[in-house]
């Protein structure tokens, strides 16, 4: 049974406001973290690996896990890409006395949070600037100019969400933004179960 009594944090974010960058750093400063690995529907990049970046799989398939209802949440994040964080990815993570972590989207963090307020930490990157984002999703080399697109008009929307999370850090530096995140972690982890 998926428990309201498990730690979670969720680190979300526009795309590209580095929220990889800072998840990945926490994860190796805290041991008692480990990553979250999410379904996906869209292609693997040349980097990436099945099972250890994203579950990948077919529309199909995710679809049939919709219907088992085998999701905390699940979101159209991309035009007909799905993504979405599986319950049995957070029970085996809680079964090895871990916390999660979710690097998700805007969306799904929010709906996360409704469903486990009691012992979440959620934490909103806010990116320097949209001109900012624009040049680190383009230096990204990975984004095509309308995937470029979709993501900044997504990004432009989802900053007006920041105040519902627990917490805003806003990424100028990142070596600064990791250090304030640790604090935030730090306190989240020694926080009593
Ligand atoms: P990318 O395609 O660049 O790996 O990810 C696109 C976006 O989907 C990112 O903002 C990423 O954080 C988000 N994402 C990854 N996994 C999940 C998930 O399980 N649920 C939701 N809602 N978003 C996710």
């Amino acid at each position: 049974m998926t428990s309201p009594y498990h730690k979670i944090l969720i680190i979300t974010a526009p795309s590209g406001a580095g929220k990889t960058s800072i998840s990945k750093h926490l994860m190796t400063i805290f041991p008692q973290l480990q990553f979250s690995v999410s379904a996906a529907t869209r292609k693997a990049r040349s980097n990436e690996k099945d099972g250890v970046d994203y579950h990948f799989m077919t529309l199909d398939t995710f679809k049939e896990k919709i219907v088992k209802n085998e999701f905390i949440e699940w979101e159209m994040v991309y035009d007909g890409k799905y993504y979405g964080t599986l319950k049995s990815e957070l029970e085996k993570i809680w079964s090895q006395n871990k916390i999660p972590v979710l690097d998700i989207d805007v969306k799904g963090a929010i709906h996360v949070q409704r469903e486990y307020p009691i012992k979440t930490l959620s934490i909103f990157i806010e990116p320097p600037s949209i001109e900012e984002l624009k040049a680190r999703l383009t230096s990204r080399g990975s984004e095509t100019d309308d995937s470029i697109k979709a993501r900044i008009g997504k990004a432009s929307y989802e900053i007006t969400f920041k105040d519902q999370f627990d917490e805003v850090i806003v990424n100028e530096n990142l070596e600064k933004a990791c250090k304030e995140a640790e604090s935030l972690v730090k306190k989240f982890i020694e926080m009593e179960d």
